[in-house]
Formats: C-alpha cells, structure tokens, sequence
C-alpha cells in the first residue's frame, strides 16, 4: 500500500465534521492554529439531531462573534437566515408544542387544555430559531472552514490513535491507501460511542434514574399540518402557528417529535422505552411506525399521505455516558461524550457550552500548565451537564402518563432555560453559567429532589403537591410568565414578563428594554440589526 507522506504536524486535529467539529475547527483556526478536519464519510450526508433552541442559537451567535466568524451569524435566526442563506434549508422553530395522548384512545381535546403545553420561544418569525436541515447546514459549515484554511480530509477509516509526548498520531486508510495524520491535540466530535470511544477503549458509564430507550425515525414529505386536521382545530389562536414549533406527542412510555423543513421534508420520529418499544416491536421500522400511528388518530390523519424518502433507522439504545471525556492530548465534544434523549433539544446546547469552554481554554491555556487540568475541569462540567439533563428526562419519561405533572415538570426546563439566556443577553453570564442552572446552589439540588418525587408512583393529591412545589422552586428564575393559571398551559413571549423580572436578573428595567431592543424584540427593530449583550 502506499503511504501519503507526512509533510506537517497540525495543532490540533478534529476528527468528525458535524456542525460541532466544523465549528470547533474554525474557531482554533481564527485562534491561529494549524487545523486538520478528519471524516469518515463525505458531504452533503443525512443526519439527526435538528431542532435548535434559544440558548444554542445564542451561544452560536456569541461564538460568531467572539471568534469573528461572521458568514455563522446570520445563522442564529430564521429571518437573518433566509436573507443569508436562502438556498440552505431550515425550519421555522417559534416554540415548544406538546400534545398528550393515550394510546389507542379516540381523539379528544380538553377545553381546559389540560392536554397540551404550547411554550413558545420569540414573538414573531424575523428572530425565531430554526430546525437545521443537517444535510446543508453541515456542509455549509465545513465550506466555511475550509475557506478559513482548515484542511479537511473527508473519506479517511481511521484505525489507531496513539499518543506520545510530542502529541497524537492517528492512523487510518483513505481510498484504500495509509493515511497519517500528528497532532499537538485531538478533538473528537464523531458523536455518541465514536472514535475515541473505541480506539482508546474509554467504556460506558450508566445514567443514573434514566431508563433505557429506543428510537425509529425518518424523514417524510407530504406531512399535514397539525393544525389543518380536524383533530386539532382550535378555536383560539394560539401564540404561535402550532406547527412551526417542535411537536411533541406525549404519550405513557414514550413521545413522538415532528419537525417541519421549508423544502417540503418533516423529520419525525418515536423515542420510547424498551418496554413499550417492544410492544411496538420498534426494531421492525416502517410497519412500527404504522402501529404506533393507527394508535394516535390526530398523527394518523397528519401522516396519511406521507411518504418515506428515506429509509427509516431503528436505535436499540439512545442514551450514553462515556467513562471518561478528556485525556491530556484529547477531549470528547459533549456530544461523544454522552446524550440523553431528543425531548427538549438539549443535544445542541450541551454541544456548543462545549465547544464555548474548549474554546476558551485552547485561547487561554494553549501550550501553557494550566491546559492538562483545565480539561479535567472541562470534562467534570460536561459530565455534571449531562447527568443534570439525564435527571429532568428521566423524570419526564417517568410522568409521561400524568400530563399535569409532565407539564409542571416541562416549566422547570423552560425557566432553567429562559433565565439563563435573559442573563447571557443582559451581559450577566455569571448569573447561570451551568446548563439547566445544575449548578446553582439551591435551584439544583431542589430540581433532584423534585426529580426523585416524580419518578415515584403518586396519588393525585401527591401530584397536585408537586406540581405546586415545582411552581415554588421555579419562581425566583420565573422570567416568563410561566406557571400562570390564566394562560391555561400556553405561554406567549411577553416582554412585559421579562420587565416585571428585572430584580431576578439582578438588572434595571431600562436594562431589560435596552436588551429587548437589542435582540430586536421590538416591531422596530430589525432581527438582523440586532446585536448580542456586550462581553
Ligand atoms: C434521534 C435523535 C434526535 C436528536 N434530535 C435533536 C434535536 O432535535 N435537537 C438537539 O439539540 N439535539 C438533538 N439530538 C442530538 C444531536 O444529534 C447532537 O447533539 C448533534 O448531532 C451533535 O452534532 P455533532 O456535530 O457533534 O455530531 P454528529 O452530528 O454526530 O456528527 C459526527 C460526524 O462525525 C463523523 N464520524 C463518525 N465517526 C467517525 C470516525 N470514526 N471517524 C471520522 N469521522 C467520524 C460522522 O460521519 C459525522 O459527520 C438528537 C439525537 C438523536 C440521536
């Protein structure tokens, strides 16, 4: 075989171009590395894993501008996309839409709408997050780091990966011939159980209190919209187009998410306990899919003339936890080193406050004593996120068939997710540095035990107790009007939620209009003009 000469010893080598490998690669460019970006497949590919939220598309929008990537802003919005990128494909995302179910049941709609929880996550479309059509934003991305002057290698089996004072060297074949690459520092961003997790044998660590889990899905075009079935009409209007949203089907054992592109394609698909997965015999695909249809009648009548146009993938295991993330010459992104489940969309957040402290520490630490344990810290903080998220989806799975306490349960991820951001906008990141603020001293230990509470079996006067302590815990990072009687379960963004909040965000109203204006919240103001908090 012939061996490709070895010219250059690289920085860093980041092996894996999704979105996130991609990114970490540019943004050690623009620090003035040497990069190389090392793929097993090629692009445009097909992936999961799509749905954006608020705080991934913030931490995207400061990494653009921190690291001076500006083609990535415009990425971080739905209207700034379309005037950037109108070629690459996304879908409008303005909320977070559940709709509960019983399996099997006929269709039925609560006038209380005690069976859905409708959150949505900005006022108007110019400044909404985005499904990300992975297939295009991938390899936009890794077009934009090759222009950076990233090397990026697509094709490559790689096979060994050793280490040695000097750095890394890895080793792998590419069209059949040897390939070598050396590097000071590896990043892995192959995603769940991928390269380093076999060539250094790092094993799996199990997520304590989650149970395990199985996913069937699929990309489809002619999907309906929900709204337009007879199932769902509503006679309110609701504070958002229901389904320009990620859909969320609720049901005891399991969930369904539906997500819609601009192209014509929705990505849906089922994550479910084993023991349901095996009474839906998930691993069978398609015709699993079918039964699990037959069995919620407003989805059946959504999907009836859908096509499939791809095959479906069956996961017999969705959760992991690697035993260990970084070494001394290597770390895992968040997402090689654990995921928990789909519901919420808390893959991309995890990803990018990963690639935000990596980041900082090869800026801050590169070549200095500080960089060894400053990974270590690093991989105890994605360790602690992970468990933090494993916590709260475990108890939602555990609750999928008690909505009230499921939803009360939700409105802790919602205020544990619209502090933190409202803090990051108003230049106040200190405030709720931790993913889900699991590090906070009494919102996090609070959240375990809630957590616990809910995983047990309960009366209803034991839920209705919950469900009220819940609302208390949720109550001093309550930003968002959450947890409202009157609002019967759907929340609209009000930015006079945010004002009547200022004192728990530690900030004065004018602070709260002056980052509104800002974030371009204000009919006046244009989402493309808007700009992040100051650093
Ligand atoms: C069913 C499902 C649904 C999800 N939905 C959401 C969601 O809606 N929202 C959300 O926030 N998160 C979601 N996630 C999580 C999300 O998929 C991840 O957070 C995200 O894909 C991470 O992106 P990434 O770039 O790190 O890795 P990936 O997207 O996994 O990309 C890894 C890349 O590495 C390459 N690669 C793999 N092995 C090797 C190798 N040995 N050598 C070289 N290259 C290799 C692959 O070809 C690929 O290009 C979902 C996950 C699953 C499983």
């Amino acid at each position: 075989m012939r061996r490709r000469k070895l010219t250059q010893t690289y920085d860093i080598a980041v092996i894996g171009s999704g979105f996130a490998g991609s990114l970490m690669a540019m943004i050690a460019r623009r620090l003035g590395r040497s990069v190389v970006l090392i793929e097993k497949g090629s692009h445009p590919r097909v992936v999961i894993g799509e749905s954006s939220t608020p705080l991934s598309n913030l931490l995207l929008e400061e990494l653009a501008t921190r690291y001076d990537l500006p083609s990535l802003r415009p990425l971080s919005k739905w209207g700034s996309w379309q005037q950037a990128y109108p070629n690459v494909t996304c879908g409008l995302k303005r909320g977070f839409t559940f709709h509960h179910h019983v399996l099997g049941a006929a269709a039925s709609s609560d006038p209380e709408r005690q069976d859905q929880l409708l959150v949505a996550a900005s006022p108007r479309d110019a400044i909404a997050d985005t499904h990300w059509y992975r297939a295009e934003f991938d390899y936009l991305l890794v077009r934009e780091a090759q222009k950076l002057g990233v090397d990026y290698v697509d094709g490559v089996a790689p096979q060994r990966f050793t280490e040695s004072p000097e750095g890394v060297t890895l080793e792998g074949l590419r069209n059949g011939h040897e390939v070598t690459f050396r590097a000071r520092f590896t990043v892995d961003a192959t995603g769940p159980r991928g390269f380093l997790h076999h060539a250094l044998q790092l094993g799996e660590r199990e997520l304590p209190d989650f149970p395990a889990t199985q996913a069937l899905y699929c990309h489809f075009s002619g999907v309906r919209r929900l709204a337009e079935t007879q199932h769902s009409r509503i006679a309110e209007e609701p504070p958002y187009p229901i389904d320009d949203a990620a859909v969320h089907h609720i049901f005891d054992g399991g969930w369904v998410w539906v997500l819609r592109f601009s192209n014509g394609i929705t990505s849906a698909g089922v994550a479910a306990t084993d023991k349901l997965a095996a009474r839906l015999r998930l691993s069978e695909g398609e015709p699993a899919w079918q039964r699990l249809l037959e069995q919620i009648p407003a989805l059946q009548e959504q999907f009836r003339s859908a096509q499939v146009v791809q095959p479906f993938t069956h996961m017999p295991r969705v959760s992991f936890r690697s035993a260990q993330i970084a070494g001394s010459r290597w770390a895992l992104l968040p997402s090689a080193a654990g995921f928990v489940d789909p519901l919420l969309s808390t893959g991309f957040p995890l990803t990018l406050l990963g690639v935000t402290r990596l980041a900082a520490i090869l800026e801050q630490d590169w070549q200095t004593e500080r960089f060894s344990p400053q990974l270590q810290i690093y991989a105890e903080r994605t360790d602690r996120e992970l468990l933090a998220t494993a916590y709260l989806i475990g108890s939602l799975y555990a609750t999928m068939g008690n909505f009230p306490v499921f939803t009360a349960l939700s409105l802790l991820y919602f205020a544990a997710a619209s502090y933190p951001e409202a803090a990051r906008r108003l230049g106040k990141p200190e405030l709720a540095s931790s993913f889900l603020l699991c590090d906070h001293p009494q919102f996090g230990p609070a959240c375990v035990q809630l957590f616990d509470r809910a995983r047990r079996c309960m009366t209803p006067a034991e839920s209705d107790k919950l469900i009220r302590d819940i609302h208390s815990v949720i109550k001093p990072f309550n930003v968002a009007g959450l947890a409202r009687p009157e609002r019967r379960n759907w929340y609209p963004v009000d930015a006079q939620d945010l004002l009547d909040a200022a004192g728990k965000l530690q900030a004065t109203e004018a602070e709260i209009t002056a980052m509104l204006e800002r974030c371009g919240f204000g009919a006046q103001h244009s989402a493309v003009m808007s700009e992040p908090a100051p650093q």
